[in-house]
Order: structure tokens, then C-alpha cells, then sequence
């Protein structure tokens, strides 16, 4: 009998390992804004086209790339933000895989556009099924353009799973409003066919709430901030009053990455019980910030699940800083006495 195992070419390997971190074109958004808040923008533009299924662009006016860089980014495992496996335990940057650019270029047509400061001329490239079609100098401004076309097309079973457009935009939506609500500092917009759909101008973490969450919040929220040696939390919590009946207003961040976390969820409910009705949710974006030793970040390609170091103690310090913020703005309930 010969031997029957053989190595899958390149190509088919990225597009395989695709799948996992390019589930959706809300994935490649999540990325793309995530690549380009790595590369130090203060503004940062996301274009859609057909919910993203014709096209996603994202501009930033960051770092830029190198031609050599701009050529590497594609490969997998190509990184510029770690060199070590330590390194993964001192993560600051929002990527370190070095897989989303690989992935994409895997399962859409790419064009990349980008130019760092020092440089004269940008760098132009086009990739299709992993593979560079076309490299060129350009007149560009400072920064990065990424422009993926047509997702999944080459991988028709994919394709064909993808929900309406209005579903697949509200995916991206969600994800644009995670990452722009994590860098109220930086500018972001968001349009689609044609149409904007945000324009989030710089500001405090206050305003980039109104902006996001409307300004019905004005003069409902109340801050959140306590420290210890061990972790920072800050943000800002809805009062009670303004507690909904749908899940919807409530973010977590970790080192300014989105979480998904039903524990650190329960925390700030209990925090909260007997102030609002038992089915109703909360407003609440809040930072926790910890030493990056404390927790691991690589437990999932998409991030949004990580792990504690020690989890009860974060549990415990979010609801007694939830209970202290409601406590000291006296937002217990007013009694009106009739006398
Ligand atoms: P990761 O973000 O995990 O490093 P990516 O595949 O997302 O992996 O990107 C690969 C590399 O390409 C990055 O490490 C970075 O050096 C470079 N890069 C990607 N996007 C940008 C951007 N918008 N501006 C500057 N450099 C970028
Ligand atoms: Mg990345």
C-alpha cells in the first residue's frame, strides 16, 4: 500500500483555517477596525457595501506598512505585535495571531492600500485566493486602506449560509459600536451603500455613550470608577429608572476588548437587585482594567471569551463598585412623603 497522507497546499490550509476567525463579514469588520486602532489611528472609516457581502473597506490614518510589510500581512502568522509566547501575556494590542489578513485573503478579493509617514510613494497590492495578483507604488495619504470584495467567493457553502442583509448588518453594527465605544478617543464612521450610518466624532467616554447609546442617557448615567492594586474598573452605569426590558445597552470591556461574560453580567445585576424589576436589564459599559499576567486572552480566535487569572475576586470588586456608584449618588428611589 503506498502512503496516502499529503500536505494541503497554502491556499486551501487559509481558507480551511478561515473559517474560524471569518465567520461572517462582521468578523472581517471586527478585524479590520481592530488592525487599525493597533496601527495608532485617530480616525478610522468603515465602508459597506450589500451588509458587507459586496464590500467592506476600512481607512485609518495609523502607522502605515512598509512594501515589504504590506506584502508579508498576508501570510499567515504574520505579526508585527508579538515574538514570543511570553509576549501573549503582556498583550496591549488588540491582535497577535497573525491571521485575520491571511484569513481574508483567503476567502475574499483583497486591495490594500498603505503608506507610512517617512515613506515617498504607498504600496498597492491585490490578493486573490491567498495569492498576490499585482503590486504597485501609489500616491496615497498616510495610513492603511483594506478593501475586501465579495466574500466568500470562492467558497459558495459559506456564502450561501450568510442572513439578510439586515441581519448581517446588524452583526456589524454590533461590532462597530463594541470597538468605537472602547476608543472614544479616536473618530469612526460607518456607512453603507452609500448612506452614513455614524459619524463618532472624538470626544470622552461620556459623549461616545450619548452618541452611541442616545442622548436620553444625558443626566441617567452614573459614573463608575474604584481601584486596587490588583485591577481598575471605570464607565458608566444606567440608573435604575432607565433599565429596560431587553438585553441590548450593556458592555463589558477587559483591557478595552469586548467581553462576553454571563459571570461579570450576574455581578453587576446582583449589584443592582431589588432596584430594578426582576426582568429588566440595566445600562452599562464598563472597563475593568488588569495586569495582562492575570488573564488569557487566547482561548478563542474571535477573543471574546478570555480567561481569569483569579475570577471571583473580579466578580466580587465589580458588584461592590456597581453598589458603591449607586449608593453614593443616592439613586435608591426618592420617597415622597405625603404630608
Ligand atoms: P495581527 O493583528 O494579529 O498581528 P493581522 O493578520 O490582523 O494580524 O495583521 C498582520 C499584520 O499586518 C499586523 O501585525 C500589522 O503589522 C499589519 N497591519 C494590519 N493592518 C494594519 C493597519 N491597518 N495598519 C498598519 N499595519 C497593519
Ligand atoms: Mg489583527
Amino acid at each position: 500500500m503506498p502512503d496516502k497522507i499529503q500536505l494541503l497546499p497554502d491556499n486551501i490550509a487559509n481558507q480551511i483555517a478561515a473559517g474560524e476567525v471569518i465567520q461572517r463579514p462582521a468578523s472581517a469588520v471586527k478585524e479590520l477596525l481592530e488592525n487599525a486602532v493597533d496601527a495608532g489611528a485617530s480616525e478610522i472609516r468603515l465602508i459597506v457595501q450589500d451588509a458587507g457581502k459586496a464590500l467592506i473597506q476600512v481607512v485609518d490614518n495609523g502607522s502605515g506598512m512598509s512594501e515589504t510589510d504590506a506584502r508579508m500581512c498576508f501570510e499567515r502568522h504574520a505579526t508585527s505585535k508579538i515574538k514570543s509566547i511570553d509576549d501573549l501575556f503582556h498583550i496591549r494590542t488588540m491582535g497577535f495571531r497573525g491571521e485575520a489578513l491571511a484569513s481574508i485573503a483567503a476567502v475574499a478579493q483583497v486591495e490594500l492600500k498603505s503608506k507610512r509617514a517617512e515613506d515617498e510613494a504607498g504600496t498597492y497590492i491585490e490578493v486573490e485566493n491567498s495569492r498576490v495578483q499585482k503590486q504597485e507604488p501609489v500616491a496615497v495619504a498616510n495610513g492603511t486602506s483594506i478593501a475586501m470584495k465579495n466574500l466568500f467567493f470562492n467558497v459558495p457553502a459559506r456564502r450561501n449560509f450568510l442572513k439578510s442583509n439586515a441581519a448581517e448588518m446588524r452583526h456589524i453594527v454590533d461590532e462597530f459600536i463594541r470597538v468605537a465605544m472602547a476608543f472614544p478617543d479616536i473618530l469612526f464612521t460607518l456607512t453603507h451603500n452609500e448612506q452614513q450610518v455614524f459619524y463618532l466624532e472624538a470626544g470622552s467616554l461620556k459623549q461616545r455613550i450619548l452618541q452611541i447609546l442616545g442622548n436620553p442617557y444625558n443626566a441617567k448615567m452614573v459614573s463608575v470608577k474604584d481601584n486596587t492594586a490588583y485591577l481598575n474598573i471605570h464607565g458608566f452605569i444606567g440608573k435604575p429608572e432607565t433599565a429596560k426590558k431587553t438585553r441590548g445597552d450593556q458592555y463589558f470591556f477587559v483591557n478595552n476588548r469586548f467581553i462576553k461574560s454571563a459571570y461579570l453580567n450576574h455581578a453587576v445585576m446582583n449589584a443592582y437587585q431589588e432596584m430594578i424589576p426582576a426582568d429588566s436589564f440595566p445600562m452599562y459599559v464598563l472597563f475593568i482594567e488588569l495586569d495582562p499576567t492575570q488573564v488569557d486572552v487566547n482561548v478563542h480566535p474571535t477573543k471574546q471569551e478570555i480567561k481569569f487569572e483569579d475570577e471571583k475576586i473580579i466578580y466580587a470588586f465589580v458588584q461592590a463598585a456597581i453598589k458603591h456608584s449607586l449608593a453614593q449618588f443616592s439613586v435608591t428611589p426618592t420617597l415622597d412623603f405625603d404630608l
